[in-house]
């Protein structure tokens, strides 16, 4: 088989990107396959986006293990890959008296986790951190290693990463299913034909069960979507000061209120099972408790904030905890499974998923050392994944600079976010190319504010056309069957008799 790789990893989640970033360091050809038109467009782009410091997870879990052992990885990964984080701290707060006690069963959870820099703080430290409390506060626990980040960011940082380290990626190629000889996959079928492999790694997220059971392990384990939907409230009326979660309940961390790197605040989400693993669409009740919810916290907020609304799908299993003597259903699976050789199993990623993701990746590493795969370090490795022009986070000189170097940066696209032509430009070209509207907006943030994409569509459409050397009718939104177009209307030309 001509296509013959070291690892195949199916799915181009943060999980899936993160294992790639960390696999490049090695003499290993790898190639990621990802089933959708761009990498990072599931799960790990519609989340809260925070980087977790490690109480809320059941003690002796892995996913507590993996929560805590990644999150003081990610001021060094920030820098490495030069993606947007902030430490910012999170805050879970507590309305009223009867609230106060459930901090303290958080603070001790936290410190068996291992958690470090965790402090309870009165009701008037809280109000004076953060104006915009509920006044009904009683008191907070503080954890100072929390953090948000963009998490579409973060994803294709370390998707870019591992292509600049030699990392194969391939988009629109699903996994089918397997080859399996004598007990070991040789190769991962695909709806692009066969490739080759010594080992494929599951990170396919939603679909993580489905994977299982075409290699024939875990019958029992199951995916049930658990929808959480948002709010994104304008930046230009509303802005908060750090991270505020109610106290938990036992499904979930509950409807928080936060700050993001992009300015915005976003209330939410809810925690709603379904059976659908692709319906992501909001609903007016979950809507109504989330802004019910962010009231409980924030009571400023009101419906004329809202600009966007979303909802992303944790892929919640049922994967019980193997620590013996801790009773617990819903851990992550990271494991090389003894039925069949070859296979990398990582399933049940949800929160704190994203949080854990470069810890996950290291224990894959792990895994394969200790099945006996040799890890030789590439001499050349690079840690570093250059930086790209950001125009609205510019000075008036830098702007100036740019410009002078490349006129595109000159020409405004997106005026509520203040994105430019240059910048549209260099993701299309860049390592993981933007192909699609939906892949600039999530590179750029293009599209983003009030507008929604009114202004700047068009404009987008005739740059991936140009850029593309493609018909603007083959131009979609986010692949196969979204093209924005539907048919010429008017054929400007040299005739001047029309
Ligand atoms: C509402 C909500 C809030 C959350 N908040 C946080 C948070 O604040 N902090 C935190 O740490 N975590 C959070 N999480 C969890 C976190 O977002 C996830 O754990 C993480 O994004 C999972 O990444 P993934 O790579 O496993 O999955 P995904 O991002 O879904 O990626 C899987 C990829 O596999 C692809 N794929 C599937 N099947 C195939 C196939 N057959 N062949 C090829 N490709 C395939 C998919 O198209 C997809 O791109 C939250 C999740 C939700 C839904």
């Amino acid at each position: 088989m001509a296509r013959t790789y070291d690892v195949i990893i199916i799915g181009g989640g943060v999980v899936g990107c993160m294992a790639a970033r960390f696999l490049s360091r090695y003499q290993l050809k790898v190639l990621l396959i990802e089933k959708r038109s761009d990498i990072g467009s599931v799960t790990s782009a519609a989340n809260t986006a925070l980087v977790h410091p490690g109480y809320d997870p059941v003690v002796g879990s892995l996913k507590a293990a993996m929560n805590v052992a990644a999150n003081p990885m990610w001021t060094q990964l920030a820098q490495e890959l030069q993606f947007s984080f902030d430490r910012c701290g999170d805050y879970v707060v507590a309305i009223g008296e009867e609230e106060l006690p459930k901090l303290d069963a958080l603070f001790k959870r936290g410190k068996q986790n291992g958690v470090t820099g965790m402090s309870l703080i009165s009701a008037d430290e809280m109000r004076r951190r953060e104006p915009l409390i509920n006044p009904g506060v009683s008191g907070a626990l503080f954890a100072q290693t929390g953090g948000m980040c963009d998490p579409f960011g973060v994803t294709l940082a370390a998707a870019e990463h591992a292509v600049l380290n030699g990392v194969e990626i391939r988009s629109n190629t699903e996994c089918q299913g397997f080859i399996i000889e004598n007990g070991r996959i040789t190769a991962v079928r695909t709806n692009q034909g066969d490739f080759a492999c010594r080992w494929a790694i599951n990170a396919a997220g939603l679909y993580s069960d489905v994977i299982m059971h075409k290699v024939g392990i875990r019958p029992e384990f199951k995916i049930t979507p658990r929808k959480g939907e948002y709010l994104i409230l304008d930046r230009a009326e509303f802005e908060l000061q750090s991270v505020y979660f109610p106290v938990p309940s036992h499904v979930s961390k509950g409807i928080l209120a936060t700050a993001t790197v992009h300015g915005n605040t976003i209330l939410g989400p809810t925690a709603r099972e379904q059976d659908d693993r692709e319906d992501k669409s909001n609903t007016a009740e979950g809507l109504d408790q989330v802004l019910s919810g962010g009231k409980k916290l924030i009571p400023d907020v009101n419906t004329r904030h809202v600009i966007a609304i979303f909802a992303g799908l944790r892929a919640a299993g049922n994967a019980p905890c193997e620590t013996p003597g801790v009773d617990y259903q819903h851990d992550f699976i990271v494991e090389i499974p003894e039925k069949v050789q070859g296979f990398v199993n990582i399933g049940g990623i949800e929160s704190p998923g994203l949080t854990s993701s470069p810890a996950i990746a290291l224990r894959v590493i792990d895994l394969l050392r200790d099945a006996g795969e040799k890890l030789v370090e590439k001499r050349d490795w690079n840690p570093n994944r250059p930086a790209r022009s950001v125009f609205r986070h510019m000075d008036g000189e830098q702007r100036r600079k740019l410009i002078e170097k490349d006129a595109r940066y000159g020409r405004i696209v997106c005026r509520c976010e203040n994105v430019t032509e240059g910048e549209i430009v260099a993701e299309i070209h860049a390592p993981v190319p933007a192909t699609t509207y939906d892949a600039i907006k999530r590179r750029t943030w293009l599209g983003t504010g009030r507008c929604q994409g009114g202004f700047d569509m068009t404009r987008v459409t005739d740059i991936l056309a140009r850029e593309l050397n493609v018909s603007p009718l083959s131009i979609s939104k986010k692949g196969k069957q979204s093209e924005l177009l539907e048919r010429p209307t008017k054929i400007l030309g040299d005739s001047h008799e029309h």
